[in-house]
């Protein structure tokens, strides 16, 4: 089982907070498709024959790639890769790029779920962001895409926002619940250096909400989505029973992934690898058959730290038996030892040899993850 990852590094303006890989020089896209369609040529051998279970088109924007260019990207994979075992082809795109005629083509390409970037229903905050659309065009958007047949939809949320108070986030929730979407991911602000965002808190013409209301709105977050019934299956993650993003979980499994495009990250098993995050280089180096990349090749505390890292995100946690198997007996008795201290305090559980957060231990889990990483073999 494998996933294939298409990076779309083209974005019509820059998001205030964003710090992906992208441009606004939209000229090269054409190029850029026939680019990616040779990258997924040369690479062919990189999941070494592996089914490919997963599709992820990422941005970046893909919903500005148009008919064609999507359709010589999938014809591209069903080439090289099939796409008969795939279960699931997801498509990230923007509220506004989400026409009437957009979604019926989409409707007609092998994409079974969408993933649309709405962030939040206020609008004054929706400008601020520097967002393309506006509350009313992203609840339309949605509501198009039902029409036209998408029934796993998954919307992008952000909280703590600046002055964002309880009620505006309450707000956000029961709007995002009463769209009926199956999916819902929920990130709390961050402030990356380099970015907009950064800029207007260091000239302090914003100001970033205190910890504690952050975790206030996470608590809301975690309450308002439990009683609507979606599952609580990854820290920022929530969904109704059977939808949660196979590719993305497939991150946290440990499964191999081919990453194709400008800044894309691929991994085997024993290395990652990432493309260089530059246009221009990254569609000459394919072109030109001399792609610009760095590798590393993941040793045993790397691995182990990833292992923990991710698995312990999620709600089933971590097994056990197969960390010890993986990792041996030393890391394993490293991992007890350090989470010893947070089971007596009720912030971590072993249930039927897994190791996972409580409710309390959520709220501090970024804290417990780094104790229990290892910083040496
Ligand atoms: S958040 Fe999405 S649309 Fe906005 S700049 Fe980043 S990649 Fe582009």
């Amino acid at each position: 089982m494998a996933g294939i990852y298409l990076h779309i590094p083209f974005c019509k303006k820059r998001c205030i907070y964003c710090n992906f890989y992208s441009s606004t020089l939209l000229k090269y896209r054409g190029a850029y498709v026939g680019v990616l369609c040779r990258e997924l040529r040369q690479r062919k051998e990189y999941l070494k024959g592996e089914a490919v279970k997963t599709i992820y088109l990422g941005g970046g924007t893909p919903s500005l790639l148009q008919r064609t260019e999507l359709e010589k990207l999938f014809s591209e994979i069903g080439k090289v890769y099939g796409l008969g075992t795939c279960e699931e082809i997801t498509i990230e795109a923007n509220p506004d790029d989400l026409t009437e005629h957009y979604v019926k083509m989409l409707a007609t390409l092998p994409v079974n779920r969408l993933s649309i970037g709405i962030q939040t229903f206020n609008d004054d905050s929706l400008k601020l962001l520097n967002r393309r659309h506006t509350a009313e065009e992203a609840i339309s958007a949605v509501k198009r895409c039902q029409d036209a047949g998408f029934h796993n939809i998954s919307i992008d949320l952000i909280y703590g926002l600046p002055g964002e108070t309880e009620v505006q986030w309450q707000y956000d929730l029961e709007q995002a619940v009463a769209l009926g979407v199956q999916h819902i991911s929920a990130y709390s602000l961050t402030y990356e250096e380099g970015t907009a965002l950064w800029k207007l808190r260091e000239k302090q013409q914003i100001q970033e909400v205190e910890e504690e209301q952050s975790l206030l709105f996470f608590k809301m977050l975690m309450d308002t989505l439990k009683s609507a019934g979606f599952e609580h299956y990854e820290i920022s993650n929530f969904c109704l029973p059977g939808y949660h993003s196979r590719h993305n979980s497939s991150y946290w499994e440990d499964i191999p992934y081919l990453g194709c495009g400008a800044s894309a990250h691929s991994y085997d098993g024993i290395s990652r690898q990432w493309n260089v995050a530059d246009l221009e280089r990254y569609i000459q180096g394919i072109a030109e058959g001399t792609p610009v990349f760095e590798r590393e090749i993941l040793d045993l505390p790397t691995r182990y730290n990833e292992f923990v890292m991710t698995g312990l995100r999620t709600a089933k946690g971590i097994e056990l038996t197969k960390l010890r198997q993986q990792f041996g007996e030393k890391l394993f008795r490293y991992l007890l030892e350090m989470a010893k201290p947070y089971i007596d305090r009720n912030c971590l559980l072993i249930t039927e040899n897994r190791l996972h957060f409580t409710e309390s231990g959520l709220f501090i889990s970024d804290s417990i993850i780094s104790d229990l990483l290892s910083i040496s073999d």
